[in-house]
């Protein structure tokens, strides 16, 4: 067993193919790898001296070579409606969030992806907040393996099993790519939560080079935040337009399943009074979509502090709704849960740590890098 130079792994990160690594590189047989991701996926063991397939030479070489740890559970809040939600410390003094919400036929988790979000869509807490540091794989597995124990220690019904996951919490994934794919691949790898391909959904406000990227390492399902059916309109609500407008995001959303016909993109649309809801906007859209084969998903707004923005009313996304429709776009409602704990999107907020000036010019000149000009 040859000896690591680095600090040591945290194991709870690695994918099949870089388990494998592991192992490989300390002298050990590719198959360990598949053990390892069973005891700390499927079983929830992450202290290697109960995992008892091992031999006691190699458990014992585990402890002093590798890791196993997970952030500090700092909350848990139950809203009448059964949803959970989850506050986790990481290692540095950052916080995120993570919610589970039940319905009928399937459960779905939604998880972040990085502490706060560059991009500074104007209706939108997280992007609000600033930007502070991408997630590591670890800590972006780790809410779905904290999801699971708790659910499990509160009941175990078949309500409160994980059976979709949402990467819909704080952050844009896509700009997280090397850290968001192999937490991806545990969520779909057998030996580790087996969750089809169908079921996790990576959301984007339109990263386009990255959702080109996204298409060849996974078959995830993908999810765009388009909130506006023109450029004008998109560059105010989701500035990243302005570096990547509507036509060029629309080829990659045609390209992204154009190898399986029977799957689609979905377009998130958040429902803001006044401003993006009106019929005009719905026939927009319908002329938009014309040849991109998606499903739209209305979301009400969620307001929070210092917003200026209202959600629409109900008869107002329901005519919207009804136009789109008509034009034969499959558009769903999304219902509003939690909202006694504040488990809602663009409401996970958790905390971002250094607000330091210093840091805040950082990070606007990070922003402009990504969004090509002053934001
Ligand atoms: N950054 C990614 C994923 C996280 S945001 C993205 O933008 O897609 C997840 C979803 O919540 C996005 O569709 C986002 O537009 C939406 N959202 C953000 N703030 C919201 C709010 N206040 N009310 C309703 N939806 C919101
Ligand atoms: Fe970031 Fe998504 Fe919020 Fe925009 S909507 S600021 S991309 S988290």
């Amino acid at each position: 067993m040859t000896a690591l130079s680095a600090a040591k792994p945290n194991l709870l990160g690695l994918d099949r193919k870089a388990m494998r690594a592991f192992f490989e590189q300390i002298g050990e047989k590719p198959y360990r790898a598949d053990q390892l991701l069973k005891w700390i996926h499927a079983v929830g063991v992450t202290d290697f001296s109960h995992m008892t397939n091992l031999s006691k030479p190699l458990r014992d070489a585990l402890t002093h070579l590798a890791e196993i740890t997970l952030p500090e559970v700092i909350y848990e809040k139950a809203a009448a409606d059964g949803t959970y939600k989850w506050l986790l410390r990481l290692y540095d003094g950052n916080c995120i969030e993570t919610v589970f919400i039940p319905e009928k036929t399937r459960g779905t988790l939604c998880i972040s992806s990085q502490v706060g979000c560059i991009l500074n869509c104007d209706f939108c807490s997280t992007g609000k907040q600033g930007f502070n540091r991408n997630l590591s794989t670890a800590e972006i597995i780790s809410q779905l393996w904290v999801a699971v124990r708790k659910l499990s220690e509160n009941g175990g019904k078949h309500d409160h099993i994980v059976t979709n996951v949402v990467m819909m919490g704080m952050g844009e994934p896509l700009l997280n790519v090397p850290n968001v794919v192999p937490a991806l691949n545990l969520m779909l790898d057998d030996f580790a939560y087996g969750l089809s391909k169908r079921r996790v959904t990576v959301s984007t406000s339109g990263v386009i080079p990255a959702i080109y990227q996204l298409r060849e390492e996974t078959d995830v399902a993908l999810a765009v935040s388009l909130h506006a059916p023109n450029d004008e309109l998109r560059n105010k609500l989701v500035p990243l337009n302005k570096k990547y407008p509507l036509k060029e995001l629309m080829a990659a959303c045609r390209d992204y399943f154009k190898d399986d016909r029977r799957r689609s993109v979905t377009m998130e649309y958040v429902m803001l009074k006044g401003v993006n809801d009106q019929p005009e906007h719905a026939r927009q859209l319908v002329k938009l979509l014309s040849d991109v084969k998606a499903k739209m998903n209305l979301i009400p707004f969620n307001p929070f502090p210092h917003t200026d923005y209202e959600r629409s009313d109900d008869a107002t996304i329901a005519r919207f709704q009804h136009i789109l429709m008509e034009a034969d776009i499959n558009t769903t409602v999304r219902r509003t849960r939690g909202d006694d704990i504040d488990a809602a999107c663009g409401q996970l907020v958790g905390q971002v740590k250094d607000k330091t000036r210093r840091h805040q010019r950082y990070l606007n000149d990070a922003a402009k890098k990504v969004i090509g000009e002053s934001v």
